[in-house]
């Protein structure tokens, strides 16, 4: 935070806001996004109303690098669409222009009003008192007091450069502080991902939350049954991907939000087994992190992977108990826990897919007699299913040494690796001779492939 602090004794209010001059406020527009910049001065030259707000204003005024620039703007979104060739309109429930520069879309957002005693009523919908439908439009005024958090409604006007704060936002950046604007209880039940919101905020800037904006996180979980599933699954992407998903494992938690959105895991979380500290979880969300904040790839596959591992494991810890192969118990096991959790976080099938598989080839990485180790090895999911084995091995569920293994087998030459599986098949049974039925044709399959070729 730059300004000059005699602004502290300022407030603001809806009718007159705080409005910081250029000289007074640390944004530079050296730091702005060019393609922001270019569809800020477009609006303007075309008389519009055209301002930064949103994360950008709240990470430039932090000195962080934001993730993205939004726009606020008084044209509507034809109108935006009108001005911007390489536009498109998105968004039913929150209807918004998108303006592609190659990969990056810079979101143009028309100042939302309450609609009331307008002919715009209708675009705006309250079902029990959540916004189903906020397309009416209003003035920048309004505008401000209907986004979520203080800090998040702050306004970088491309006019004269000025910062324009109607919530005192700018008090509460300074104070490391997140509130919600307006009565926080009626805030979460308009939009009950405000509770995820408030939890990534304060996970991602390291504020803390304000009381009256905190209390109704431990009382409102519920709400989010009402949130359509597949918004849930882009909010926990947000989440947990943005290198800060242990500190928000951990409050989600604290707060029984968790809970509500993995029931299945909670369950097995709480009960920690044979007083058996669960420690997966914990230790690959915070490897997760750690390769986001390296710069290297993540998949959401393997994050749920990680999030839904336990409920699956006790399950099949008890179908082998009663006598099923484990195999089998894997993919029961796994089918009934995505089953389960759909119903709340609608995954993607391209996503569980993977996750499932990747859980599937845990028992084959016991099997290494023959060539089953070399088969294993150019599955297409072997890499991320010999991850999840380093993290079972790092949480004591597996032996170490079967871990330590697959490392060197992978990094061996063919000679090492044959020398290594006669190693490792030491505690290979003979196998039998099979009795071909009668009447069956010569030369049959050789035993596993089908299995490998399956799996693939
Ligand atoms: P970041 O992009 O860093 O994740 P952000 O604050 O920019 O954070 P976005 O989801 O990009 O978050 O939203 C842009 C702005 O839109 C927010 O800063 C806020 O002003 C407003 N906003 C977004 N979601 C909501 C919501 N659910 N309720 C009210 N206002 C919202
Ligand atoms: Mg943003």
């Amino acid at each position: 935070m730059q300004e000059s602090d005699n602004d502290i004794t300022r407030t603001s209010s809806a009718t007159t806001p705080l409005i910081v001059p250029r000289p007074e406020h640390g944004i530079s527009r050296a730091n702005i996004s060019a393609n922001a910049l270019k569809v800020l001065y477009r609006l303007k030259q075309e008389n519009y109303q055209a301002h930064l707000v949103g994360g950008g204003v709240r990470d430039l005024l932090l000195g962080h690098e934001p993730k993205d620039f939004d726009v606020a703007t008084d044209a509507t979104p034809e109108q935006v669409r009108q001005v911007f060739r390489n536009c498109r309109l998105i968004g039913r429930r929150f209807r918004l222009a998108h303006v592609h520069f190659g990969r990056e879309i810079i979101e143009v957002a028309t100042f939302r009003g309450n609609g009331a005693g307008t002919e715009d009523a209708s675009e705006r919908c309250v079902e029990n008192g959540m916004i189903v439908r906020d397309n009416a439009y209003g003035t920048i005024a309004e505008d401000a007091l209907r986004r979520d958090f203080t800090i998040n409604a702050l306004y970088y006007n491309i006019q004269d450069f000025s910062l324009i704060d109607y919530a005192d936002g700018l008090a509460d950046l300074r104070a490391g502080r997140l509130r919600l604007i307006g009565d926080p209880e009626q805030r979460y039940h308009e939009d009950p991902v405000r509770m995820l919101r408030a939890v990534r905020f304060a996970c991602k800037l390291g504020f803390s939350i304000e009381e009256a904006t905190e209390r109704p996180l431990f009382e409102l979980g519920h709400l989010l049954d009402g949130v359509p599933a597949a918004r849930l699954f882009d909010e926990l992407i947000k989440l947990f991907h943005a290198g800060y998903g242990l500190d928000v494992f951990e409050k989600l938690r604290h707060y029984g939000l968790f809970a509500l959105l993995f029931p299945d895991t909670e369950a097995a979380l709480a009960s920690e087994e044979h007083d058996f500290p669960v420690t997966l979880v914990n230790r690959g969300l915070a490897n997760t992190d750690t390769r986001i904040q390296a710069g290297k790839p993540v998949t959401p596959a393997f994050l749920f992977a990680i999030l839904l591992w336990e409920p699956v494991r006790s399950r099949i810890e008890r179908m082998v108990a009663e006598g099923m192969p484990i195999n089998e118990a894997v993919l029961l096991a796994s089918a009934e826990v995505c089953a389960r959790q759909q119903s709340r976080v609608a995954i993607p099938k391209r996503f569980s897919l993977p996750m499932r598989e990747i859980w599937a080839l845990q028992p084959r990485f016991e099997q290494r007699e023959g060539k089953r180790p070399f088969r294993l090895l150019t599955h297409p999911r072997f890499r991320a299913a010999y991850d999840f084995l380093l993290l079972r091995a790092e949480a004591g569920e597996v032996d170490r040494t079967l871990a330590e293994w697959w490392t060197r087998f992978q990094d061996a030459s063919g000679q090492e690796r044959a020398g290594m599986v006669e190693g490792g098949a030491r505690r290979r049974r003979p196998r039998r001779r099979r009795r071909r039925k009668p009447g069956a044709a010569k030369g049959g399959t050789e035993p596993g492939a089908g299995s490998a070729k399956g799996a693939q």
